[in-house]
This record gives C-alpha cells, structure tokens and sequence, in this order.
C-alpha cells in the first residue's frame, strides 16, 4: 500500500515563537501510525523544526533548493545544508515559485537531481492555471511538467512525491471537486509508468493541494489515486491540520 501524507507548506508565514507553539501541538497530538504528517517550514524555522522534532515520526522539509552545489549563489541554499541539519524532504516547482521566481521546468529538474542527490525526498509540484484548465490543456500540462521536470530522473532514488496543485485552487478557496482531481491524478500516474515502470508509478505518493481543509478532505483522500494532501493555509493552526491528518479512510 502506497504511503498516506499530509504535508503543512508553512510559506513566508509564523514568528518563531509561533512556530514552537505549532510544532509542539503536531508534535503531542495522537496521529495515525501509518501516515507520513510533514511540516514545511520558512528556512529560518528549520532548525528549530528539525530540532524539536527529532525522535519523533513527524518529518521537516524545506519550501525549494538551489539547482547548485554550491558556491556563489548568494541567497540560495544547498541541498546539503538543507540535509545536513536534519531535513528530509523538500518542495519543488511550487506554483509560487513558477510564478513569482520564474521557475521552469528545466531549472526544477536541476532542484530535483540536487536534492536527490543529497538523499532528500522532494515533492515535485505540478498544476494547470485556470487558462490552461479552460483550455481544456490541464493534461498536456501535466504531461510536460513531469516529462520536463523529471528528464534523467529514475524511481530508484530516494522516494520522490509528487503534489499535484491547480494554480486556481490554491489559496483561493477554490477546491478542485474530488472527480477532478482524480482525474488528473489518474493521469499523473499513468504518465510515470510511461516514464518509469507500472510497479513505481504505482508506489510513487501523489498528494492533491488547494484549498484543502477540514471539510472536504475526506472526500479528496477517499479517491483511489490520491494519497493524501500539500495543505498552506489550513496547515497554520494546528486543528485545523490535524484534523485534516486524521481524515483518511479506515
Ligand atoms: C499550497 O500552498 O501548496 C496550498 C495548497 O495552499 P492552500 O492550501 O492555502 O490552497
């Protein structure tokens, strides 16, 4: 059975004193034992987190990378600094990244191969606009992100997640229905045992993000190719966000 994972993208959002009280109320609540709950904190949080979190099940990743190993890139951070203070996944090709940082596919598959590299397990972001949804292209869409942003990339690395998140329902309140974004993770699946193989296409997680929240997470995660959720504004509080880790079938 595929993992289950609920994954709270913090972005630019929480001092750190909020921070320690979000992380200690994940930390002490009682979750499912077979789901993967991450927090995903600004890089100024990462340590606390990773710190605060040791020796528990709960995993921190970081909001994206640099495509170098190092040297000088003034601002970015590393793949190894990411991991060696205790980060174990990472995001890459968030749709504010694209967005606002001019992200390409080209570039992200450089993240992903850094990150990989590194032994982390990145969450390769992917989605359609609503021009693109209305245009009826959501799947060729998809189609390229992955074939671009995974070129050279096999299955036999450290575990890679994908996030798939149409840009108009993040943060908008604007939650794909549930047939949706079965239908377009159905697709993202398929696209990998073309890139891959059936047997890792069908063990690679792939989470639905936007406007998820308390309410209508259940009926996203009871689809058959979703294994769970990228959640950003329902992740700040803390009951929110464990109310959604909670909701997975039995
Ligand atoms: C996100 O930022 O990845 C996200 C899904 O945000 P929200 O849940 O706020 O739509």
């Amino acid at each position: 059975m595929r993992r289950q994972i609920v994954a709270g993208n913090w972005k630019m959002n929480l001092t750190l004193d909020e921070a320690t009280h979000l992380i200690d109320a994940i930390a002490s609540a009682s979750l499912p034992p077979d789901s993967k709950i991450m927090v995903i904190p600004p890089f100024t949080h990462l340590a606390l987190a990773t710190h605060r979190l040791a020796g528990t099940a709960i995993s921190v990743g970081a909001q994206t990378v640099s495509p170098h190993d190092n040297g000088a890139y003034t601002g970015d951070i590393s793949a190894a600094m990411l991991a060696e203070i205790g980060c174990q996944h990472v995001l890459v090709g968030h749709s504010e990244r694209r967005q606002y940082h001019h992200e390409d596919n080209d570039l992200l598959n450089r993240q992903l191969k850094q990150a990989l590299s590194h032994g982390l397990s990145p969450i390769y972001c992917i989605g359609e606009t609503v021009a693109q949804r209305e245009a009826n292209e959501t799947l060729s869409i998809i189609s390229t992100q992955l074939i671009q942003g995974l070129a050279d990339i096999t299955s036999d690395g450290p575990p890679l997640i994908i996030a798939y998140e149409p840009v108009w329902a993040i943060g908008t309140g604007k939650v794909a229905t549930p047939e949706q974004a079965e239908e377009a993770h159905a697709h993202i699946r398929q696209q990998l045992s073309t890139l891959w193989d059936a047997d890792a296409a069908n063990q690679c997680p792939i989470l639905y993000g936007g406007s998820v929240n308390a309410d209508n997470s259940a009926a996203i995660f009871a689809q058959a190719n979703i294994d769970g959720g990228l959640i950003g504004g329902a992740s700040l509080k803390s009951d929110a966000f464990l109310s959604i880790a909670q909701s997975f079938e039995e």
